[in-house]
């Protein structure tokens, strides 16, 4: 069922993909959070490599049980007192919305000798419940954020409202591809604008349409979470 449900999604985003105008790829990342890794496995039989977790707990226990292939994206809110544990971990933190955070990365990762990817968080849709820089402020962190050491800006990440139509989020999926845009329009030193990380089960297929370079898909691939049984 889970390896079918993946490739079924890796099919629609190759369908989007072939009629879109940028040429650059997608990476589905398999939102695993709350699911068991014997379903990790089932994914990743199915041929996933990219699997995304928003706690940190949730990541150190997986990374130890599932292969050594698999690419772990951070996704979820991080705490700076939590940086450390993770570094070493993962390929990319997807959520980066304060210097505060990005200086703490910042020196993890130079401890560790590496250079950590990361996406800046943006609420585009200026969401009060959610986490992210507003669209007006992502351009001063980014430029703050591009002086430090051990850390490579690499693009802009954002959580779409819940909608029941994905039509009502392709604003925000155009104005954070146009926000990328101007922002490598300035060329600032150690920034690239290259990844855009939009879209989720609901709304992935316009994601892609309006150019994500990565989507975040959990439900729609492993089914709805139930966070009962989770420990928080
Ligand atoms: C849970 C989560 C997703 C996946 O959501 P689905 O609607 O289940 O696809 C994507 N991105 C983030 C940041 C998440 O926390």
């Amino acid at each position: 069922m889970v390896g079918e449900n993946y490739l079924n999604v890796k099919r629609k985003i190759d369908a989007v993909k072939s009629d879109r105008k940028c040429p650059e790829g997608v990476t589905l990342i398999a939102v695993s959070k709350t699911k068991p890794v014997p379903l990790l496995m089932e994914a990743y039989e199915a041929g996933a490599r990219d699997f995304g977790e928003n706690k940190v707990q949730e990541i150190l226990a997986k990374y130890d049980e599932m292969p050594k292939d698999v690419r772990w994206h951070m996704i979820g809110h991080l705490q700076t007192n939590k940086v450390r544990q993770v570094i070493d971990k993962v390929v990319m933190i997807h959520s980066v919305d304060s210097l505060h955070l990005a200086k703490e990365i910042s020196k993890e990762a130079v401890k560790k000798g590496i250079v950590m990817p990361v996406l800046i968080e943006v609420n585009v849709a200026g969401e009060e419940s959610k986490f992210g820089v507003s669209a007006a402020d992502t351009a001063d962190l980014i430029k703050e954020a591009a002086g430090l050491p051990g850390i490579s800006v690499r693009g802009l990440m954002t959580i779409a409202p819940y909608v029941e139509d994905p039509e009502e989020n392709r604003q925000y999926f155009v104005e954070l591809r146009q926000l990328a845009v101007d922002i490598k329009s300035k060329n600032i030193d150690n920034v690239s604008m290259d990844f855009l990380s939009m879209g989720m089960t609901g709304d992935y297929e316009t994601a892609v349409s309006e150019g994500a370079t990565h989507v975040r898909v959990g439900t729609g691939i492993f089914g709805e979470r139930d966070y009962h049984l989770v420990q928080e």
